[in-house]
């Protein structure tokens, strides 16, 4: 498994935790791409601050490593209020959740990642203070438990997940405003990379930027991860420069696939090819064939490959594509057709 390619952030190492950190663009004006998603997000606080309320609360969803927590920050930094970050299976009782909304001053917001791993108990409590800014504190247990209603600061929830359909209905329609955040065109990842370069004082050839944006499954977490194992090369084969010449030797020695495409990735369309005959096959079949979550497959993995031409998926199931076989330099059978 090539880790740098893996956009889990449960995989950062600790150093890529922090440069990430680093990296995350404070304002929109460092926030590139995705402009749909800005362009409306930019209304509603603009609107929020007019008025003077708190912003409606904001889901937003997408795969991993492309700029839910960055957007998150950026929100409350927008708004000029404070950010509070938790994430769904670290919420274990209503009273993490508790202590949490009443410490959140007026306007401020609370931001849950992975908020599809709530549990069941503490999301039934998240209700009551999305609607109507209260939670129900149960005090003591048996005989003598009684319920205290506290009042909340009005304030504004953002949630990210990478799984949006696993999220109950009651919970997705408390949030006013939904945003969906897609894989980056490989121009706009060079910009990133460009700014990034720029805060670690690295000088990036632009062909070298779009060589490491081309390799980089259409994630900015992987871009920026990249950058930094190419810089280290650049510093000690070369004489500091990202040329382009040092970032493909780079890029070839880290192992990273031509099209940025990681193991997972690879082997679903081994699978589908070597075991199923290039489909049409089943989501949950190829999930046990590989040995992933089907949700999983779903939601991280599929997107990428669908959107760039690897895979199909019909009504019977998933399918490789043309592309896939030429990526893989396996030759597609010859259609059951000729010989009916
Ligand atoms: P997510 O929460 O969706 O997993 P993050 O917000 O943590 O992703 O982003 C991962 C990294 O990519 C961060 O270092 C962030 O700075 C960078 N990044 C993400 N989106 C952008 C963007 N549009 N412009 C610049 N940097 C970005």
């Amino acid at each position: 498994m090539n880790p740098l390619l893996n956009p889990l952030p449960e995989r950062l190492t600790p150093a890529d935790a922090e440069a990430e950190r680093l990296l995350r663009p404070p304002t929109f004006l460092e926030f590139f791409g995705q402009e749909r998603a800005i362009e409306n997000l930019r209304v509603f606080i603009a609107a929020a601050r007019q008025r003077g309320e708190a912003l409606d609360h904001v889901l937003l969803h997408g795969p991993p490593g492309l700029g839910k927590t960055t957007l998150a920050h950026i929100i409350a930094n927008e708004l000029h209020v404070n950010i509070r970050v938790t994430s769904g299976p670290v919420l274990e009782r209503p009273a993490d959740l508790a202590g949490l909304l009443t410490s959140l001053q007026l306007r401020d917001v609370l931001f849950i990642d992975e908020i599809h791993r709530l549990n069941a108990t503490v999301e039934e409590y998240l209700y009551a203070a999305m609607e109507d800014f209260r939670i129900d504190i149960l005090l003591e247990s048996g005989p003598n438990a009684r319920a205290v209603q506290l009042r909340l600061e009005p304030f504004t929830l953002v949630g990210a997940t990478t799984r949006s359909g696993l999220l109950s209905a009651p919970l997705r329609s408390r949030f006013g405003i939904t945003a969906r955040l897609d894989y980056y065109s490989p121009e706009v990842l060079q910009q990133i990379l460009h700014r990034s370069a720029r805060i670690l004082q690295t000088p990036l050839e632009a062909a070298a930027a779009a060589e490491i944006a081309r390799r980089s499954r259409g994630t900015p977490r992987i871009a920026n991860a990249l950058l930094r194992r190419v810089r280290d090369f650049a510093q000690v084969k070369g004489e500091g420069t990202i040329t382009h010449e040092i970032s493909r030797t780079a890029l070839d020695a880290l192992l990273v696939d031509e099209h940025g495409l990681d193991e997972m990735d690879n082997r679903i369309l081994l699978t589908i090819i070597e075991k199923f005959k290039g489909g049409p096959v089943g989501l949950n079949t190829i999930a046990t064939a590989v040995g992933e979550d089907p949700g999983t497959i779903e939601e991280v993995y599929e997107p990428f490959l669908i959107q760039e031409g690897y895979l199909k998926r019909t009504t019977r199931g998933r399918e490789a594509t043309d592309r896939a076989y030429q990526h893989l330099g396996k030759i597609r059978p010859q259609s059951g057709r000729l010989f009916s």
